[in-house]
């Protein structure tokens, strides 16, 4: 048996009790399990900082110091423990918000503590949140000779078992002096060479105790890069064998269709970046496998009109075509604005979505079934078993961060050989996520808008400055234009978001009477007809002012609407906001986005602002994003295994990403069957995973 997967009780130090705990805690099931187990932090014990030396912008710091008193104290929420302690220097308070039980039973007064945290400052005075604390003794001293101690995570339930970071150091040490011989080299020697990497047996023993500082970071780089490496070669691996497994269905013919509506209907030039991906999706769609390809592209940047020919390629090849999108709303836009693009008669095309009719529907799946309709527009009603295409050619997913990987599938079963697949996304995500997440397609951006677009302008405005925006605002409306007014929504407080709309609405209302003004109001709230009326009334231009809260997200397209007014725009995300202000500039007018804010904003909010009015690029947004929020956050990456990663950091190691992808390209160029000698260790990742102690499962 592989000593790795040794159940973890057996491990010296464990035993039946403790394996219990450590499973239901901490998910240590196996030897494996604890040696991957790394430590979140190390400790540099080399020195204790004093009171006076550290402030907010210390890192974290170890501080030696006398607890002086302790008390619980506030309700409810607040409810918290404060301490305060000293050394000879200075003062420090220490808060915890959470086991305060636990904390009260063990804290001593006067006796010396070793704090680990980061410092600060809180009501003008020096703090330390949920601090690590050791109590202090010569011992502990002397234990304390390893430089670089590991801190691991740990629980109450842990501890009350002496599994503090403590207790789970000695494991892990008890565990390497078991296994560390036996750890195999999962890269190829070439690659540990070029990027100067360490072998695999000694990057696990010093991310849990480092020999030094640079050898951690070593130790650090090279498990980041493994373990970004294993997920590419996984992703890639996928992509190779759908090109095998799967034949594609050949669109050989640029035929009637196609080029009637590109010399008669096309109302305009396409973009070099609509041509090139069109070119791409046609190299795809001829080469006798099935293509699977993401288009970014801006809101705007016109990827309809790319679904649309894409669609047309199919017809003309004897296929059907569906374009499926997230919402009805959506799925309504997309089904006119391509009717409106396409003469009465070119192509049959029909829209089914949660509410068409029972007659409606049941023609519309007699016509899919015999061949009778070319396009079918719909939401996921699309996907239902019950829809069924004579011959699937291509399906276009439009916005895919709201389908799953399942419904993805779902759809390639719809045909005996899968459609190809085009997926459409208008949030443009960082190309480093792309690559994780959407690893297993092919990548085509539309970086370009059509010509003869003005860029929005983007203003900030604070509250003191509303009588100048509503000047603004009147000045527009008299050239004819009309306004969003867009309130943001907080699903936890319903309530009070509609409060903050509905006076928002009124002082509106005072501010643009009738007759002279019409102001239409949707929110979520009402019910579908009324708001489809609202919408509607706004649409014809009936009404100049679209007070919204943000259901106009995703949908409405009125070329005539040219501001976008943003109520306290602080309290958006990026991707929300440049999602928002893509509803304007629509038209051949200048447009405007104007931010209203607060004065006072906190350091994230002035940089989401400031960019916004710095960029109308959603990539050059989309990676601001990633920085401040972490790739966790980013729309659409939740429910993604791909982001489950233990050291790397999507937003932070992005060149070893590329890199590790680069490496991975190459291998699978040169190798894909990984039959060469040198690859003997990837093939092994394939065969026996555990190898690598590498879980990919959660990648599909
Ligand atoms: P998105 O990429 O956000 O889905 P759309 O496809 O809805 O963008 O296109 C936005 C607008 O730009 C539409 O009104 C469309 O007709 C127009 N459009 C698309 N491509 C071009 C082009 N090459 N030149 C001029 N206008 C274009
Ligand atoms: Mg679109």
């Amino acid at each position: 048996m592989d000593i790795f997967n040794t159940p973890i009780e057996y491990l010296k130090g464990v035993g039946p009790q403790r394996a219990e705990i450590l499973k239901k805690e901490t998910g240590v099931f196996t030897y494996k399990d604890l040696l991957y187990y790394y430590p979140f932090r190390h400790i540099d014990k080399t020195r204790f900082y004093k009171i006076t030396e550290v402030d907010a912008n210390s890192p974290y710091v170890q501080i030696l110091v006398r607890l002086k008193s302790f008390e619980i104290i506030g309700e409810k929420q607040t409810k918290r423990l404060v301490a305060r302690a000293v050394d000879d220097t200075g003062e420090i308070e220490l808060v915890w918000f959470k086991g305060l039980k636990w904390m009260e039973k063990i804290l001593r007064v006067n006796q010396l503590y070793i704090l680990f945290a980061k410092p600060s400052f809180f009501n003008g005075k020096l703090q330390m949140a949920h601090p690590e604390l050791e109590v202090f003794s010569k011992e502990t001293q002397e234990k304390g000779n390893l430089s670089l101690q590991p801190v691991y995570s740990s629980t109450e339930k842990l501890k009350q078992f002496s599994l503090d970071s403590k207790g789970l150091q000695k494991l892990v040490a008890n565990l390497l002096d078991v296994v560390a011989n036996e750890i195999k080299e999962v890269l190829p020697d070439y690659v540990l060479e070029k990027y100067k990497l360490i072998s695999n047996k000694e990057a696990i023993s010093n991310i849990h105790f480092p020999v030094s500082a640079h050898l951690l970071n070593r130790a650090q780089a090279t498990l980041k890069f493994q373990e970004l490496f294993f997920i590419q070669l996984k992703l890639l691996k996928i992509k190779h064998l759908r090109t095998q497994k799967f034949k594609g269905n050949i669109f050989v013919n640029v035929g009637e269709k196609f080029n009637y509506f590109y010399e008669n209907l096309l109302p305009f030039e396409l973009t070099n970046a609509q041509k090139k991906v069109l070119k791409e999706i046609r190299w795809d769609s001829q080469r006798g496998a099935q293509m699977n390809r993401l288009v970014q592209g801006d809101v705007g940047s016109g990827k309809t009109v790319v679904a649309l020919m894409s669609m047309l390629l199919a017809i003309d090849n004897g296929f059907q075509a569906c374009l499926m999108a997230p919402t009805e709303i959506l799925a309504t836009q997309h089904y006119v604005s391509i009717s409106s693009m396409l003469q009465d008669g070119l192509v049959r095309i029909a829209l089914l979505t949660g509410s068409t009719k029972k007659k409606d529907r049941t023609r519309i799946l007699e016509d899919l079934k015999n061949g009778n309709l070319d396009i079918l527009v719909g939401t996921h009603a699309l996907i239902e078993d019950t829809v069924v295409f004579k011959q699937l050619g291509l399906a276009v997913i439009d916005e895919q961060h709201r389908f799953g990987v399942e419904q993805r599938a779902k759809l390639w079963k719809k045909n005996p050989i899968p459609p190809h697949v085009l997926v459409m996304t208008a949030t443009p995500i960082p190309r480093t996520l792309a690559m994780s997440l959407y690893g297993d397609l092919d990548i085509s951006v539309i970086n370009e808008l059509p010509v003869g677009r003005k860029p929005i302008k983007t203003i900030h405005m604070y509250e003191a400055q509303r009588l100048r925006m509503f000047g603004f605002m009147k000045q527009e409306i008299a050239k004819g234009r009309q306004v969003y007014v867009v309130y943001p929504l907080i699903q936890e407080s319903a309530k009070l978001d509609l409060k903050n709309l509905e006076d928002g609405i009124e002082t509106l209302s005072r501010e643009f009477p009738l007759p002279k003004y019409r102001i239409s109001i949707v929110h979520g709230q009402l019910k579908p007809d009324e708001k489809e009326f609202e919408m509607q009334r706004f649409v014809k231009g009936e009404t100049q002012i679209m007070v919204a809260t943000t259901v106009i997200e995703v949908g409405v397209n009125v070329p005539n609407a040219s501001v976008m007014i943003i109520e306290n725009a602080e309290r958006f995300g990026l991707s929300q906001l440049h999602q928002l202000r893509g509803r304007v500039g629509r038209g051949s007018e200048q447009s405007f986005c104007i931010l209203m804010s607060k004065e006072k904003l906190s350091k994230e909010g002035k940089i989401r602002l400031e960019t916004m009015v710095r960029t109308n690029d959603g990539f050059e947004i989309s990676e601001v994003d990633l920085q401040l929020r972490g790739p966790g956050n980013i729309e659409g990456t939740q429910q993604s295994g791909v982001l489950d990663l233990k050291l790397a950091d999507l937003a932070q190691d992005q060149n070893i990403l590329i890199e590790a992808r680069k490496t991975v390209q190459e291998i699978m160029g040169n190798d894909p069957e990984l039959l060469k000698p040198e690859h003997m260790v990837l093939r092994s990742f394939f065969n026996k995973p555990s190898a690598a102690g590498i879980t990919l499962d959660k990648i599909s």
